[in-house]
């Protein structure tokens, strides 16, 4: 199954990955940044295993993001 990695610390707060994918992103209102919803932390990231299907919305709010902190493996 492919694998979300988000390097929250690094996360500027723009928005665009709630904008585009709700389902899954959503803004803390405390800190003001992302969080990845059902993901574990393991040292710096946060990581999340996703149905295979759901790759190409991931890929697009990797895109999106303008400091890189969300891949894909
Ligand atoms: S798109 Fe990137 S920088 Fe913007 S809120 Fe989401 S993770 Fe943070």
């Amino acid at each position: 199954m492919p694998q979300v990695f988000f390097n929250r610390k690094n996360c500027i707060g723009c928005g665009n990955c709630a904008d585009v994918l709700a389902s899954y992103w959503d803004m803390d209102s405390k800190d003001g940044l992302a969080t990845l919803t059902g993901a574990e932390k393991r040292g710096n990231n946060y990581i999340l295993e996703i149905d295979a299907g759901l790759k190409d919305d991931f890929l697009e709010v990797a895109e999106l993001c303008p400091v890189n902190v969300i891949k894909l493996r």
